[in-house]
């Protein structure tokens, strides 16, 4: 059987995975928690691809070493977590214009001899918005609490998806003006009163996340609020980029508040996706993905 042709056998077929089957990964420290293996899964199943996904736990200053491992070992796809994804993005042949701003990388593909890294983060935030809340960006103004990696993908996301305002709001001054740098003219830094005027509300922080490892030493209770609740109103949406518990605190504050909050299951799976058409050439099947994301 050829890597990659769509072959019509059941998902069970005991003739898979074979020495011929196309494989993807994820690598990142820790890794053992990640969802992507099975995202991968299951829209490899859907589609009837006899593709494998594994997870490799690859410790902090290897990233150099895990993509010239992609290169020998001939992976067709990787997606790059923590804490790997600007170590990544200076590994690979080439960036997409979206990984160079962002100097960053949480998906690589394989195009011919090239490895090509890109970040999907941001237009899987986009996509989810859209389809759990039906809100589109363009003209609004959207408040991102936080500034790290996850922060500036969708800060950069919302200005090229056409927001008026785009808000950083962070513990730490100098990286919110970093982070809002990436929306040219309509990025400013702010403090955290201007999330009442917002129309849109991200949580990029940890805070709220349930413990999974992630978190660093010392970090805040998992109940504390990324946004004081008297904050959030009805009118607002809300979103959290955390999704572990899938109603996270501030989550539930908005919902009382009256606003619309999306979890960030939804990001997950959408920047899955995208990364699922570049290796593959074929449209992501989003309701098996979700199916495997819940289960
Ligand atoms: P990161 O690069 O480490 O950035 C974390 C940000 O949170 C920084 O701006 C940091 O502020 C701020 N922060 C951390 N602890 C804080 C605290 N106790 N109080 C106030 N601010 C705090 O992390 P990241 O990669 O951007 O990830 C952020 C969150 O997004 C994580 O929970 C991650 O799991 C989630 N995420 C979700 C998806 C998805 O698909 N749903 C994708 C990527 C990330 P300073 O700048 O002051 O340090």
């Amino acid at each position: 059987m050829s890597g990659g042709r769509r072959v019509g056998l059941d998902r069970c077929s005991p003739r898979w995975p074979t020495a011929a089957s196309p494989v993807v990964a994820v690598i990142g420290d820790p890794v053992a928690h990640s969802l992507s293996p099975r995202l991968h899964q299951a829209a490899f199943d859907a589609w009837g691809l006899d593709w494998v996904s594994v997870g490799f736990l690859v410790p902090s200053g290897q990233a150099a070493a895990a993509v010239a491992g992609v290169r020998a070992l001939g992976l067709r796809g990787v997606s790059v977590t923590m804490p790997h994804k600007a170590a990544a993005a200076a590994a690979v042949d080439v960036l997409t214009p979206v990984a160079r701003r962002l100097r960053a990388v949480n998906c690589i593909i394989r195009r011919h001899d090239q490895l090509v890294g890109d970040s999907t983060d941001g237009e899987g935030f986009v996509q989810a918005l859209a389809s759990q809340a039906g809100f589109d960006p363009a003209g609004r103004v959207c408040a991102v609490v936080g500034a790290g990696g996850a922060a500036r993908a969708v800060v950069l996301a919302l200005a090229e998806a056409g927001a008026r305002r785009v808000l950083v709001v962070n513990r730490t001054r100098r990286r919110a003006e970093q982070a809002a740098a990436l929306a040219g003219p309509a990025g400013e830094a702010a403090g955290p009163a201007a999330v009442a005027d917002a129309e849109l509300v991200v949580n990029a922080t940890p805070l709220g996340m349930a413990s999974t490892g992630r978190q660093p030493a010392g970090s805040q209770p998992a109940d504390q609020l990324p946004v004081a609740a008297d904050r959030l109103g009805s009118g607002q949406v809300v979103a959290d980029l955390v999704y572990q518990p899938a109603i996270t605190p501030l989550l539930a504050a908005a919902g009382q508040a009256g606003a619309i909050t999306v979890g960030g299951l939804g990001m997950l799976v959408h920047q899955a996706a995208l990364a699922l058409t570049s290796w593959t050439g074929q449209p992501a099947p989003l309701d098996a993905m979700w199916a495997a994301a819940t289960s």
